[in-house]
């Protein structure tokens, strides 16, 4: 450092750390990849995001984070926490039952947690790197994520992965027998296996329904009198949804399974993880080349229409549609790097 003096050295510091955020390609960036890549263009290239998740997103990361209080303290706690999650009176009794369900579900059958370098709660960050195997040939990438929870249960070390959905979760539902196909639990297995030096193979996967999808209008908001539907009162809804739950709709709203991760599927996903990487790269030449030429950058990442209702709906859809800009509608503001 003396020798080059220490602006030298802050430079050579910048340089390497823009190379290693380069070279990074997280688990949400690969999946915002395969939804849209203008999609991933807007997030993760220009760096724009919302300034207000949709619902879904909103709804799906709160329960996340009331169940991770309720994981780490006690049910009642969690549920003083809801209005600082939820303004809207009656998505408060809905996500109050929720707990209240998962704790009389689970209470007795915890996933402990596994002390290894926990951060943020009970969740474990990891930055790995991937230097190629045979179908990719020699390359250079890191790869990044978060894993809910770090599990030991038995001497067996796992992990957690929660999750909400709009899809019935009964045990036979089809929901179940897509989850051999989810990329992010084969990317925690791959990771949390390199982490441990040895293999990890088994995920413990943890859902929420939300209870406006249930079926049946089981959790609607209103009634008919009278040929009207009017709102049900406050309390009225409460113990109407209680009852309910007492009856039938126990397996419906919270479920958790135990999946297994082979070998095979970590190997399928850091493949496909790191071709969509490169993809990535090659998308990000074009757009240099576009650049060069005098034409819009954004023309090297095609949009994707299948993409735009997944997840409850796209935040750019109004810009993709013409209706406003990234810039006027104030919707957006950038990610801090
Ligand atoms: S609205 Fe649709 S096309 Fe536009 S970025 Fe979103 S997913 Fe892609």
């Amino acid at each position: 450092v003396e020798a080059f003096g220490p602006g030298l050295f802050i430079k050579l510091l910048r340089i390497v750390l823009l190379m290693e955020a380069i070279r990074s390609h997280s688990v949400s960036a690969a999946n915002a990849y395969r939804r849209c890549s203008r999609l991933y263009y807007h997030q993760y290239v220009q760096g724009w995001q919302a300034v207000r998740k949709t619902s879904w997103l909103d709804f799906g990361t709160s329960i996340d984070q009331l169940l991770e209080v309720l994981d780490l303290t006690n049910l009642e706690h969690a549920i003083s926490q809801i209005p600082t999650h939820f303004s809207n009176p009656f998505d408060q009794i809905d996500v109050e039952v929720l707990l209240r369900l998962w704790w009389k579900t689970f209470r007795n059958n915890p996933l402990p947690p596994h002390s290894i370098d926990h951060r943020a709660g009970n969740q474990f960050g990891f930055r790995l790197p991937f230097n190629g195997n045979e179908v990719t040939g020699l390359m250079s990438m890191t790869v990044s994520g978060y894993i809910d929870k770090v599990t030991l249960i038995a001497g067996d070390v796992g992990f957690m992965e929660g999750k909400t959905t709009s899809q019935a979760i009964n045990d036979r539902s089809d929901y179940w027998s897509k989850l051999p196909m989810d990329p992010q639990i084969a990317c925690y297995a791959w990771a949390l296996s390199k982490e441990m030096g040895r293999p990890v193979n088994w995920c413990w996967y943890q859902v929420i329904r939300r209870p406006s999808q249930a079926a049946d209008r089981a959790f609607s908001k209103t009634h008919k009198v009278k040929d009207k539907e009017i709102p049900y009162e406050l309390e009225e809804y409460r113990a109407r949804v209680n009852e309910l739950l007492i009856k039938d709709t126990r397996n419906a709203l919270v479920a958790r399974k135990k999946v297994f991760i082979s070998e095979e599927m970590k190997q399928a996903f850091i493949t496909e993880h790191a071709q969509n990487y490169l993809d990535v790269q090659r998308r990000k030449e074009d757009e240099t080349r576009l650049l060069e030429n005098g034409l819009p950058g954004e023309l090297a990442w095609p949009r994707n229409h299948f993409g735009c209702s997944m997840f409850g709906g796209c935040e750019f859809f109004d810009v993709c549609t013409g209706k406003t800009t990234i810039e006027g509608s104030g919707d957006f503001k950038k990610r801090i790097k």
